[in-house]
């Protein structure tokens, strides 16, 4: 980015921009443009956003920003940041610097073993993540993918040697698959990527010391959004429970691993509504064609790659014109529907 082209103002010590430079950067309208709301839209993309809060829009998908937005001389303004480490890999996949095609996926089922995760009145996170993990296996081996699991039995395997083992294959994506519990109260899915280095995690006010240190997977800031933004819209697609957004943690699994990754939370164990979805194989197997459509279109957004890497099953999907524009081109179609929906929409959900 030319910085030339951006009005950077100083805003509790952070780095912000005004939501005009956003438009005109990537040449969008400006649908609304108050001092304390903006929607933006081009052909292909809508973002939108209030000040005084932490949630951005792009094409209808949820993303926790690193720092709220602010209200200044008339015009929201958002954080550098969060134009560098959401903004620009969601709006242009396709010029990721150093994105590697993708032929293996690394599916990772949270906990095990004595690790029973969360609890509830119907069943247990580890038997539920073992289940969408394999029902993802055997759809990506399908799709042409080679597929690494980190267990496929109910064993307990420790966080570090489950980034240990991504680490082994350079040429993967890293799925992680959990549901969630809550203490006070929570319905619907979320999507987890690795905090860049210097923001804080979810629900911390201020920042650590830790916040500042470098991981291992923050070398793949621009695709672990990208990935987690492929994979969550598709899962908004597919599943009917409500969208709590793509958010940052600095999780074990997706802190070590230096391929890029995601960790999914796929409902509430401890919520009735929820609980009654997880329970039934349709809805984790909705899931499971959720995680392994958005790694397909990851595939196609980021690298331009076809997502059937062995070219063995049909290529039923036309891949999208990636080529590199000085401009913002309108490249990805993460967060739109794709011909996967059609055998998606057949799996009934009976609550
Ligand atoms: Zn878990």
């Amino acid at each position: 980015m030319a910085s030339a082209a951006w009005n950077v103002a100083m805003i509790d010590g952070r780095r912000y921009v005004p939501i005009a430079d956003v438009a005109a950067f990537y040449r969008m309208a400006r649908v609304v443009s108050s001092a304390e709301q903006f929607k933006l839209a081009s052909v292909s993309r809508v973002i939108e956003g209030k000040a005084g809060t932490s949630e951005v829009r792009i094409n209808g998908v949820k993303y926790v920003t690193c720092f709220p937005m602010r209200s200044r001389a008339g015009s929201v303004y958002v954080s550098a940041m969060d134009v560098t480490k959401i903004i620009e890999p969601i709006m242009r996949p396709g010029k990721i610097q150093g994105a590697r095609p993708v032929r293996t996926v690394v599916i990772d089922a949270g906990h095990g073993g004595h690790d029973s995760g969360a609890v509830g009145a119907l069943g247990r996170e580890k038997a539920y993540a073992l289940d969408v993990a394999l029902r993802a296996r055997s759809l990506l081996l399908k799709a042409g993918y080679q597929v690494k699991m980190t267990r496929v039995a109910d064993v307990f395997i420790p966080l570090e040697e489950r980034a240990r083992f991504a680490n082994r294959f350079p040429d993967a994506v890293f799925v992680s698959v959990h549901f969630n519990k809550s203490n006070r109260g929570g319905t619907g899915i979320e999507t987890y990527a690795l905090a860049p280095r210097g923001v804080p995690s979810m629900d911390e006010e201020n920042l650590r010391y830790s916040d500042f240190k470098q991981n291992p997977g923050n070398v793949r800031d621009a695709e672990n959004i990208a990935l987690a933004a492929a994979v969550h819209s598709s899962m908004v697609r597919y599943l009917p429970v409500p969208d709590r957004g793509i958010k940052r943690a600095r999780f074990s699994v997706i802190r070590n691993i230096t391929v890029p990754g995601v960790l999914v939370e796929g409902g509430f164990v401890d919520n009735r509504l929820d609980a009654r979805y997880i329970a039934t194989a349709d809805y984790r197997q909705r899931m499971a064609q959720a995680i392994v459509d958005g790694v397909k279109a990851y595939t196609r957004t980021v690298t331009g790659a076809s997502p059937q890497p062995s070219a063995v099953v049909t290529v039923s999907e036309p891949l999208e014109d990636e080529k590199p524009a000085p401009t913002p081109s309108p490249t990805p179609k993460v967060g739109e529907k794709t011909s996967v929906d059609a055998d998606a929409a057949k799996v009934k959900i009976a609550p």
